[in-house]
């Protein structure tokens, strides 16, 4: 009956990738056959149609399906162009009023750091790591406060001091937070011809977009810190949509990291900074680096409130004092104790979202959802209210339960290379809720939801007692050998063990701020017993994938904090460097240009956790 309902649920998933890829397809049409009307008001650079850069770049275009649809016979019918100075005016605009429109905005930016060691067989590998948690302040300048406690304090507290990416004090190399968040605009005070070059050099399609290039050199007498690099420009309202450059002339001992900017076209009219890869380090022989690190930014939450505790005040729910039912019956005291539950449950929940750190409930859900009732329906359990499955939109490897709720984090999702360690993961929480392990039942006093977003991490937690979690791995094991899983047990015990070979660099990465740790001074305790029966760690083995890198498997839209499975062919691994796991890697995300049909398609269920191998 199982198998049944899953092999349905894969002949959805086909069908409703072929619509998905016949939609874009359609839009992509459609774009090709408006450009004659809309370019009148869109004027094109006399540069852009000479023949001979035309061409896509294949480097910049991983996927090749938009590009053979509309290159070089698309192009051949572009409008009368106007000059590359007009050009440049309007980027100049589109960047004036992106930035006025964010202003008001106070996105969530998320930075992972790994520093780099380099190992013989595995090339750069993670050393240790850092972790920023905090809300941008776009309004004057660009500024953050953070979620954690254990924040690096600014070395002197001039902003152009904050701006910079790190700090040489004497004896050790300091990170600023903000300096990895710095590229989601060149330049946000003073971005134009006074004080830029801006030099042409070709166009190229970013996934679905067409783009013309511009290299931009601050002009001589132009200060400090101006942006140095390539803007990409949509070649309809003339948005950047990404940079990639660094920042120049830092002061001494100091520095501006080189950073690759994306940014996604999620609301009419705006393309939204949404990701930032940063990478330093020279791994060639002889090269003396003194900082080597991969850095994955990423903003989400544009679109929360500005939580204010006024604003708070007068959202405090009261809509659960009024019993409607005509029979209304007095609740049994466990009727009573449950229905608390559920309140502090659903109270945490929304507070947790309404922060920016739970998704909004979606298609993940419901994947991680299918999972845990696979293993509740082999169990025959059956629990008085249906458990639900959430996303933390977080990147630490972490899950907790709340109620009847499970909550994993983005970041685990990411790592896990199968349907068989997910279900490791959801079986130890719906272990501690089939064992009543119940936390956070002091949440259903709404005064505790009281508190500005910032101290979140202060405010809640979901930790349990080493002995509840002991008795959660014991049920859990239980659980999984009678499940749809019990052969797929080998890989769980692979990640654990993989887990286990890198926890020890990856201290950030494996604190979690509101469960229990999956680790205890760098050895794994979460369901440990499973790497027991696993077969041996094998990096030379290419068909053993025992974890995946980091951002693989789920998408975050950053405005309206949604997530969705990621829809990426899989790549053949050809080395054992190409493992990576735990790994940051850099950002490619196929743009598109914002439409009713890719909404669409976003909220559509995709895939099943799958490896990618
Ligand atoms: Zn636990």
């Amino acid at each position: 009956m199982l198998e049944v309902k899953r092999l349905e649920l894969k002949r959805d998933v086909m069908s409703n990738r072929n619509w998905i890829i016949l939609a874009l397809l359609a839009v992509t049409m459609t774009a090709v056959a408006q450009q004659p009307a809309s370019a009148p008001q869109n004027p094109q650079p006399v540069a852009a149609a000479q023949p001979g850069q035309t061409a896509a770049q294949p480097s910049a275009a991983p996927s090749g399906q938009a590009q053979s649809d509309q290159s070089p016979q698309a192009q051949a019918n572009l409008a009368p162009p106007t000059t590359m100075d007009q050009v440049v005016d309007r980027v100049i605009l589109r960047e004036k009023e992106l930035i006025k429109f964010l202003s008001p905005r106070t996105p969530i930016v998320e930075t992972y750091l790994q520093n780099l060691t380099q190992d013989p067989q595995l090339g750069p590998i993670p050393q240790d790591d850092h972790y920023f948690l905090g809300r941008m302040d776009l309004s004057d300048s660009i500024d953050r406060s953070d979620y954690l406690l254990e924040k690096v304090k600014g070395e002197g507290e001039g902003m152009e001091k904050r701006l910079l990416g790190g700090i040489t004090k004497r004896f050790k190399f300091q990170y600023q937070p903000l300096g990895f968040s710095w590229m989601i605009f060149a330049d946000r005070n003073e971005f134009d011809r006074q004080h830029y070059n801006f030099h042409y050099a070709r166009r190229e399609f970013l996934g679905d977009v067409r783009c013309l290039v511009f290299d931009l050199t601050p002009k001589k007498d132009a200060g400090r810190g101006r942006f140095l690099g390539r803007i990409w420009i949509e070649d309809q309202d003339f948005s950047i949509v990404r940079l990639n450059g660094t920042y120049a002339r830092p002061s001494r001992n100091s520095y501006f990291y080189h950073m690759d900017s994306w940014r996604l076209n999620l609301i009419p009219g705006y393309w939204v900074p949404a990701y930032i890869y940063s990478e330093e380090g020279d791994f060639t022989a002889g090269a003396k680096n003194k900082i080597a690190f991969k850095a994955q930014t990423r903003m989400w939450g544009y679109n929360l409130k500005t939580g204010t505790a006024n604003d708070e005040l007068t959202q405090i729910r009261v809509d659960s004092v009024k019993d409607e039912t005509p029979s209304a019956q007095d609740a049994s005291p466990l009727a009573a104790e449950r229905e608390w539950q559920q309140q502090a449950e659903d109270n945490v929940l929304e507070r947790l979202e309404r922060a920016g750190l739970l998704a909004p409930a979606g298609d993940v859900d419901k994947i991680l959802q299918t999972v845990v009732n696979n293993i509740e329906i082999t169990n025959n359990i059956e629990l008085p209210r249906p458990v639900r499955t959430r996303v933390l939109t977080t990147s630490p490897l972490e899950t907790f339960s709340v109620g009847n709720t499970i909550v994993v984090s983005r970041g685990l999702i990411d790592v896990l290379p199968d349907e068989g360690s997910l279900a490791m993961v959801l079986s130890h929480e719906l272990a501690h809720i089939v064992l009543g392990h119940n936390l956070g039942s002091q949440y259903a006093f709404n005064d505790r939801m009281l508190f500005s977003d910032e101290v979140t991490y202060q405010n809640l937690g979901f930790k349990h007692i080493p002995e509840e979690e002991a008795a959660a791995d014991k049920k859990a094991v239980e659980m999984l050998k009678a499940s749809p899983y019990a052969q797929k047990l080998d890989s769980a015990g692979l990640f654990i063990k993989a887990l286990q070979k890198r926890a020890p660099q990856l201290s950030a990465l494996l604190q979690a701020h509101l469960g229990n740790n999956i680790t205890d001074n760098g050895t794994v305790t979460r369901m440990a017993q499973l790497a027991n029966s696993a077969p041996a760690l094998d990096w030379n083995k290419l068909d053993q994938i025992a974890a995946l890198p980091l951002g693989g498997r789920v998408k975050l839209n950053p405005w309206d904090d949604r997530v969705e499975i990621v829809k990426a062919q899989p790549v053949a691994i050809t080395s054992a460097r190409d493992k990576m796991p735990f790994e940051v890697t850099p950002f490619f995300p196929r743009l598109a240009r914002y439409s009713a049909v890719s909404t669409a398609a976003a909220t559509t269920a995709d895939a099943s956790p799958t490896p990618t191998n």
